[in-house]
């Protein structure tokens, strides 16, 4: 455990040094002074190094340019697994488990994105990836092909959706119906359910419902197994919400998600959930404005458990996160026992500033942190 005088030291370092910020307003700005009286989470603080990365994003090197990573299993050679990755100036990255890149697909800026196994295409059971794209106010879908091992693009120009800009983005496979989501939000707080189909040869989109929330939101994902939607508020903390098209539109605020937890500095940024066995798990938030990550229970009231940090190691620590990513498969020889992804939004090499990545961090190095 870090001691929690140089915790909340540096807590006060990063938001002195955390001021510069982007045109897109995806970089963490400055939080209120805590409350000294607010509960003190710092003993709940450690810290990890990342085990691999990925190649850097095709960007410039002070361009903001990688956002989120969705991880999708390979059950038939799970150390052919694949990465992808959000390229926001561009459009789609894919990886490999190593961090090679496998592949470029410039369909326009794409932001989040989510991946679901077990999509219906007329009995073909496929591998759907989905994001949000903001040049073509829309949803991109992909799918994996197996053989390949290529992302196939299926939605030229993009389903449009109705919101007037789009951001953050995540699929959802509701257990109940057998259905696919896609929910996307927009600045505003407005986030819009699509139900996914496929129709005359083609991905369709129709909309279910939108919900709304106070103030800027992007970071999203949902539990398929509990039939529950997570959306980040940027500057308020997580709301949960019924997945579900026929469910409450009231949202939930989690306790200790926001400015009244001292280890919890603005953004609030990338969402994901973490598998347990027997539907445990976590809930996992990047927390942008002190370079951490907040871990709360999955499970009913989801419980604020702790939060950690990548730090410098075999590569460099992770800066001002966007997206994350988590699975508790086993990736063979290279992950046995899952890993977490997340955007390293200041990535160094020897020292100096180079492209955007992605880094990935050995599950068992995190379950070990929250053991203690
Ligand atoms: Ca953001
Ligand atoms: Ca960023
Ligand atoms: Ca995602
Ligand atoms: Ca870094
Ligand atoms: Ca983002």
């Amino acid at each position: 455990m870090m001691n929690k005088y140089i915790f909340l030291l540096a807590i006060a370092l990063v938001g002195l040094t955390v001021g510069c910020k982007e045109s897109d307003n995806d970089t963490a700005e400055q939080q209120p002074v805590t409350n000294p009286t607010l509960p003190d989470t710092s003993d709940l603080f450690f810290s990890v190094q990342a085990t691999g990365q990925t190649e850097s994003g095709h960007a410039d090197t002070d361009a903001d340019a990688m956002d989120d990573a969705a991880i999708w299993y390979n059950t038939a050679d799970p150390e052919q697994s694949l990465i992808l990755g959000a390229n926001k100036k561009l459009g789609l990255e894919v990886y490999g488990l190593q961090g090679t890149r496998l592949q470029t697909d410039s369909v326009g800026r794409i932001n989040n994105i989510d991946v679901r196994d077990g999509f219906d295409r007329k009995g073909e059971q496929i591998a759907l990836v989905g994001a949000s794209n903001r040049d073509n106010v829309g949803i991109d879908l992909w799918m994996i092909n197996e053989q390949t091992l290529q992302a196939e693009y299926l939605t030229p120009g993009s389903l449009p959706s109705n919101l007037p800009d789009v951001y953050g983005f995540c699929l959802y496979q509701s257990q109940t119906s057998n259905l696919t989501y896609a929910f996307i939000n927009s600045k505003s707080g407005a986030v819009e359910q699509w139900l996914l189909t496929y129709q005359n040869k083609k991905m369709t989109a129709t909309l279910e419902r939108t919900l709304k929330l106070q103030t800027q939101v992007e970071g999203m994902v949902a539990d398929d197994h509990y039939g529950k939607l997570y959306v980040g508020e940027e500057n308020k903390g997580i709301f949960v919400f019924d997945a579900e098209p026929q469910g409450s539109t009231e949202g939930t605020f989690i306790p200790l998600s926001g400015s009244e937890n001292p280890a919890i500095r603005y953004d609030v940024e990338g969402l994901t959930i973490y598998l347990g066995e027997n539907n445990t798990g976590y809930l996992i938030a990047s927390s942008q404005g002190n370079n951490s990550y907040a871990v709360f229970d999955r499970t009913g009231t989801n419980e604020y458990l702790g939060s950690f940090e990548i730090s410098e190691g075999t590569f460099d620590g992770t800066q001002e996160t966007d997206g994350i990513d988590v699975s508790h498969h086993s990736f063979g020889s290279i992950y046995p026992n899952g890993f977490f992804i997340v955007q390293d939004g200041i990535n160094t090499s020897s020292g100096s500033k180079t492209s955007q990545n992605f880094k990935m961090v050995d599950w068992k190095v995190i379950a070990e942190g929250l053991q203690k």
